[in-house]
């Protein structure tokens, strides 16, 4: 491994900055709980939902699916990091991101 650079910010150069998002072991996805970065949650209208699951194609961290049973998509907020994407993709406003907590 190469030396840590240990110099002031401004005479780092792009070159010497640590790589980050270093993917050490294949499928480790589900080992991180992305969900504990989100300040940010989306809230699922299920009375406007069309079912087109956009929303489920789109997000990034497969957080949302389909609930065959009881014919509405449901989110897992382990993983959901409230990027809002499902709620700009969604073509009927049926979600809504509102703050963590809210
Ligand atoms: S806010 Fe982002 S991570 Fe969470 S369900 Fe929507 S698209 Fe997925
Ligand atoms: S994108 Fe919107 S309308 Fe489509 S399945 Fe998701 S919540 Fe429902």
């Amino acid at each position: 491994m190469e030396e840590i650079v240990s110099k002031p910010i401004d005479e780092i150069t792009w070159r010497e900055i640590e790589p980050g998002g270093v993917i050490t072991e294949a499928g480790n996805a589900r080992s991180y709980h992305t969900g504990s970065w989100r300040s940010l949650r989306p809230h699922y209208l299920e009375e406007k939902c069309i079912r087109c699951w956009r929303c489920y194609i789109m997000c990034p961290d497969a957080a949302i699916s389909p609930d065959f049973t009881n014919n509405r998509m449901v989110w897992n907020y382990d993983y959901c990091k409230g990027c809002g994407i499902c709620a700009y993709e969604c073509p009927v406003d049926a979600i809504e991101v509102r703050e963590e907590g809210e």
